[in-house]
């Protein structure tokens, strides 16, 4: 391990710590307290340019593309043991830069890190072509063979699982990776280079700059080195990456913004659905581009549901994320907390009932927000068809299944969505016309390693998890050799 902090911030090049070349550092802020935790180096376009380097010549000459797909399975599963035996460090700094609760990060956000690394540690192993049998007096095969450099671009709210979901099969199929993350979250990314080099991933293969979206992120974006965009963010930043890639002809992924509908149909088990009601929108302080905001209730329900709702949800233990008990914890920045008193406010203005919540939640300076239930806006509110990015939930009732489906589709948003039903029959029917990449059926967020996910319209395109994100980390070429 390094003999250097990780709050200290450097930038992983080439396998050396370093500082940005002009010398930018930028504050990393606690969520739970507004105070400075660490600083980090703030990349700029000359910083992007040597990591973009590093990775080039660690593709073009370096032993990690040529090496075989059994033995890069060897390292990624050594970094998945890696990040279970340092999941204490990892828990702290992803808690500390996020604000998540020790508890659910620790199960969920460092858990899920490791078995990202095992599961394509075994599909590494998987990566071969096919021979094709053709008319022609030939031997024709096909090889996957990697990209080459990936720019993997993540966000603020799940550091260590987004960074992942783009490293293990780009790694697993033999690319080399610049990674910048999130300026508000970077501190995780910095621990993971550190137990890449410590698994025996060679130097240059992992490249960490830390840095803001509109310089390191653009020079990252714009750089010709790279050959290919692995981006997770807002639709408005997707939109934009997307465009310069396709400009350049680059493959990309594009994991953007999220507004998904719950649907609870009448048949319900009404004790199973509350509780995957409230997890879908309370996780991870509702910063989470799969949650649930959209609550759509057969009308029936509609009182009740939101009776049990104004008694359950404020007893869901808000607080300090160091605090084990804690299940919802502060917002990852400020300003996050202002878009949703924004939004709250736009609601009270157009007649919305507040359930529940509805304000700040004043402790220690940190950036809490109660967890909020509104009730009777119109379905073309804003507050109903925008993504919020808070704990705040909206509840409409529907009086079909026909109306159900078509107000679960009518935003421009399609990643995730759930049903709530004991129908079989119904749920299948209804998962098949509804717009997402994944659909829940009587839970929420149920997410593996092996189960892709991403959205349609504008939730982005490209697959993360499963074959499919290694397929998309490789190409395909084909030799046809003269049998004459
Ligand atoms: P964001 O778009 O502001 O930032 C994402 C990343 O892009 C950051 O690393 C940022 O520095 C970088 N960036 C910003 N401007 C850039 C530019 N001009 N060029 C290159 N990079 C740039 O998103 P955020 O606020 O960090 O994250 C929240 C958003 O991410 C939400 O919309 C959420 O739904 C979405 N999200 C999607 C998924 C998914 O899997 N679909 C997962 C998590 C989050």
């Amino acid at each position: 391990m390094g003999d250097h902090k990780i709050e200290d911030g450097l930038l992983f090049i080439g396998g050396r710590w370093r500082e940005s070349a002009g010398g930018g550092r930028a504050d990393v802020v606690d969520p739970s307290t507004g105070r400075v935790a660490a600083t980090v180096a703030d990349a700029d376009a000359s910083d992007v340019d040597a990591a973009v380097g590093a990775a080039r010549e660690a593709f073009d000459r370096g032993p990690w593309a040529a090496t075989s797909g059994r033995e890069r399975a060897r390292v990624l599963r050594r970094v998945a043991d890696l990040v279970r035996e340092h999941a204490d460090e990892l828990t702290r700094l992803e808690s500390l830069d996020v604000g998540k609760p020790v508890t659910l990060c620790r199960a969920v956000d460092v858990e899920t890190t490791a078995e990202q690394y095992e599961y394509y540690a075994g599909l590494a192993q998987t990566l071969d072509g096919a021979t094709r049998g053709t008319p022609l007096n030939a031997l024709a095969y096909t090889r996957r063979e990697p990209l080459g450099v990936v720019a993997a671009i993540t966000p603020f709210n799940f550091p260590l699982i987004l960074s992942g979901s783009k490293l293990a099969p780009a790694l697993a199929a033999g690319n080399t990776v610049v990674h910048k993350p999130s300026e508000d979250t970077p501190l995780s990314a910095l621990f993971m280079a550190r137990l890449f080099q410590e698994a025996g991933v060679p130097d240059g293969v992992v490249n960490v700059v830390t840095g803001m979206g509109a310089k390191a992120g653009k020079a990252l974006l714009e750089h010709p080195g790279i050959d290919k965009i692995a981006f997770t963010g807002s639709t408005a930043v997707g939109r934009h990456a997307a465009s310069v890639a396709g400009a350049a002809l680059k493959p990309v992924t594009m994991e953007l913004g999220g507004n998904a509908a719950h649907l609870v149909f009448e048949d319900a088990d009404l004790d199973k659905a509350i509780g995957a009601i409230i997890k879908a929108f309370v996780f991870n302080t509702g910063q989470f581009c799969m949650a649930g905001p959209r609550l759509l209730v057969a009308r029936p329900l509609y009182e009740t549901i939101l009776g049990i709702l104004a008694q359950a949800v404020p007893g869901v233990p808000v607080g300090d994320p160091r605090d084990p008990g804690t299940v919802v914890g502060p917002m990852a920045a400020d300003r996050h907390v202002k878009k949703v008193e924004e939004y709250v406010e736009q609601a009270r203005r157009e007649g919305g009932r507040i359930v529940c919540g509805g304000e700040r939640l004043d402790l220690n300076g940190g950036y809490y927000y109660r967890p909020t239930v509104i009730a009777d806006l119109a379905a073309g509110s804003r507050v109903v068809q925008e993504e919020i990015f808070g704990p705040v939930l909206t509840v409409q009732p529907f009086d079909s299944e026909d109306e159900a489906v078509e107000m679960a589709n009518a935003t421009p948003y399609g990643l995730a969505a759930g049903i709530q039903t004991a129908d079989v029959a119904r749920a299948h029917r209804v998962a098949a016309r509804l717009q997402a990449g994944i659909v829940w059926v009587n839970d929420w967020a149920m997410l593996d390693p092996a189960v892709p996910f991403g959205g349609v319209k504008d939730s982005g395109y490209g697959r993360e998890y499963g074959p499919e994100a290694l397929a998309s980390y490789t190409r395909t070429k084909s030799v046809v050799v003269s049998l004459d």
